[in-house]
């Protein structure tokens, strides 16, 4: 599986409740494309699943969160389809999702979530380990031109207090004033669970149009 490239779900069934600054969705292509249909998530995953795939991410708009009882029917057919088809899947979020039956789904083994500033995420990593949630949790920050030497360390320490995973991220076409290279440079032997990601496609993605695409930024 190593040497394969991770497939990625994106969806936008309503415009994103969020409004991140660094939110590279707002001017995409795919912005005003509403999808993609359980049809082609499930013919995506059937694909992979004959190729060797055993697990994919799923983000984008975080409606299905933020309105997630709106959303149960979507969820349900969404884990049929996982069920069926043996997958396990990362969610990769900006919500701080309460609803702990979910949380708790034998399909969901990974939460991966996006972070401003320390101060808004660490309650709630306690919170989720306070319910026993058991999943692998991973934190991302993406570095800009304000972050400082001081906020990358915190981070740092506070994954390895709560031994959680933790990402820094360089964003794209955004001019940090050299900091992500400046600080991957500082602290990147810093902790085994730190990761510093450059700015690229890793991933292969299944978009609103129900398409596939080996990049996430269409021209
Ligand atoms: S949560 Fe994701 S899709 Fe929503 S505004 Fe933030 S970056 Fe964009």
């Amino acid at each position: 599986m190593s040497e394969k490239k991770p497939i990625s779900i994106i969806t936008n069934y309503k415009e994103c409740p969020h409004k991140c600054w660094f939110c590279i969705f707002k001017n995409h292509k795919m912005n005003n494309v509403y999808g993609p249909t359980e049809e082609s998530i499930k013919k995506f995953l059937i694909k992979y699943k004959n190729l060797g795939y055993n697990k994919f991410s799923i983000s984008g708009s975080d409606v299905i969160f933020e309105q997630y009882t709106g959303y149960q029917l979507w969820w349900d057919n969404f884990h049929k389809i996982c069920r069926e088809l043996e997958f396990k899947y990362s969610i990769h979020t900006k919500s701080r999702i309460r609803f702990i039956s979910y949380l708790k789904n034998d399909f969901l083994y990974k939460i991966v979530l996006s972070t401003e500033k320390l101060s808004d995420i660490a309650s709630y990593i306690y919170w989720l380990q306070e319910i026993k949630v058991d999943k692998e949790i991973r934190i991302v920050k993406v570095i800009d031109d304000k972050t400082t030497k001081e906020d990358v360390s915190n981070y740092i320490q506070f994954a390895k207090l709560t031994d959680i995973q933790l990402t820094f991220k360089q964003l794209h076409g955004y001019n940090d004033n050299n900091n992500f290279k400046t600080y991957k440079h500082m602290f990147k032997n810093k902790y085994d669970k730190l990761v510093f990601l450059d700015d690229g496609d890793y991933n292969i993605y299944l978009m609103p149009d129900g398409k596939e695409y080996d990049k996430f930024i269409i021209e």
